[in-house]
């Protein structure tokens, strides 16, 4: 079709959403399908924080509020971003959004276009191809291996940077894998930036409260050396399972703030205030139910990937974070969507084919355990099933 941005034929999409679709296709046609493909928490949004927005809906707080958000949610953000990382971010940098997405979309619309580069992990979160591909920018692969844990190399990071980079993204833990990067690769990282004044980083710590085995989360902005050109993306939808009120927040250098607040004056214009109370309330109130869902979550991951490891021609490394995990499977070369789609219309699993996270996601699957224990036990055995056929 004539007339249209150039760009927009380069839009991705998520493969996740359209799995969901055609499970729900496969449901409505009275099939029994195991949903292991979306990155959602099966739990519900504690009552607590559900009874907070109800109360504001009440009192009748159904106005615009500021763009960047209401003041007492961004310095509750800022006290909660003290205690988990001691470094003092001021409420004026921080934007409310809806959803961390938004945060990836406002920093590639400040950063992307024809003629930059944009290093981003492969696999990776798939946004972030899709909007740097929509921007004219060229995305350069970060690798994540399973040998390195699904981590990245510093050294190569470094190598990878030339004059036309303009942006890093890096996400820990991560999507697709649950990898984790250990501290000191984002040391060796931050000192080997010091050479390349120009290269801001988005650092997606979306999952950073998900951590198994005593990891600890480092987030970019305690690293001096790089600490005004990172922009952290953080929110709700993970930790407090709120992914349906659409809340996320992103920490901005004050050089670009004004424009990322510009961005959420012209798009979104505030985020509902029921939504930012909830919002409040997630962070001050009883963090119990978060704690129930991590220690769920790590003893599912511990099943998954001892089960995984026996089955015939698959391997998965034990992820330090997230709710996903990331085996190998191979099964006669096949192609990773093959088997994911195999497994939907045949034995009724939805899972994610590694490719869609791109190329180095081949010959792997992103299995998300965000499902209840007997569902993935019931994977498990059709899994083999599939396997031994
Ligand atoms: N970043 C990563 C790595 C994600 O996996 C997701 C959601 O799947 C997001 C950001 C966006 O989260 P939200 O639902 O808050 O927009």
């Amino acid at each position: 079709m004539d007339g249209l941005n150039k760009f927009i034929y380069e839009i991705g999409s998520d493969s996740a959403f359209s799995i969901l679709a055609r499970s729900n296709e496969l449901i409505k046609q009275g099939k029994e399908v195991i949903n292991l493909g979306i990155g959602q928490p099966d739990f519900p949004t504690a009552p607590n924080i559900v009874e907070s927005a109800v109360k504001a809906l009440r009192d009748g707080n159904h106005g615009y509020s500021s763009s960047n958000g209401i003041l007492e949610l961004r310095e509750t953000v800022a006290h909660d971003f003290f205690n988990r990382n001691n470094v003092k971010i001021d409420p004026n940098d921080i934007l409310i959004t809806p959803g961390g997405k938004a945060v990836i979309f406002y920093t590639l619309l400040i950063f992307g276009q024809p003629g930059v580069e944009i290093i981003t992990p492969n696999p990776g979160f798939i946004a972030y191809k899709s909007m740097i591909d929509y921007m004219g920018a060229k995305a350069v692969a970060l690798p994540h291996r399973m040998k390195n844990n699904f981590s990245f190399d510093a050294e190569e990071l470094l190598s990878l940077i030339n004059d036309n980079t303009r942006l890093i993204i890096l996400n820990s833990p991560a999507n697709p894998t649950g990898g984790v990067v250990p501290h000191l690769e984002l040391e060796k990282l931050a000192k080997g930036l010091k050479k390349f004044p120009n290269v801001f980083i988005l650092s997606d710590e979306i999952y950073s409260r998900i951590l198994f085995d005593g990891h600890k989360h480092s987030s970019l902005l305690t690293f001096p050396e790089v600490k005004d050109r990172v922009i952290v993306l953080d929110g709700w939808s993970k930790t407090y399972s709120m992914t349906g009120w659409r809340l996320g927040y992103g920490i901005f250098p004050k050089s670009i703030f004004k424009y990322a607040e510009k961005l959420a004056i012209n798009c979104h214009s505030c985020i509902s205030i029921p939504t930012q109370v909830a919002g409040i309330e997630a962070l001050k109130g009883s963090q119990d139910s978060v704690k129930k869902m991590i220690q769920e979550f790590q003893e599912r991951r511990d099943f998954l990937v001892t089960e995984l490891n026996k089955i015939k021609n698959v391997s998965c490394v034990s992820p330090g974070g997230a709710f996903y995990v990331f085996p190998k499977i191979n099964k006669k070369n096949q192609k990773s969507k093959d088997i994911s789609n195999f497994l939907l219309e045949k034995k009724f699993i939805a899972t994610v084919p590694g490719s869609s996270f791109g190329p180095n996601g081949e010959g792997f699957l992103r299995i998300s355990y965000a499902s209840k224990l007997k569902n993935l036990k019931r994977f498990i055995n059709l899994l083999n099933e599939y396997m031994n056929e």
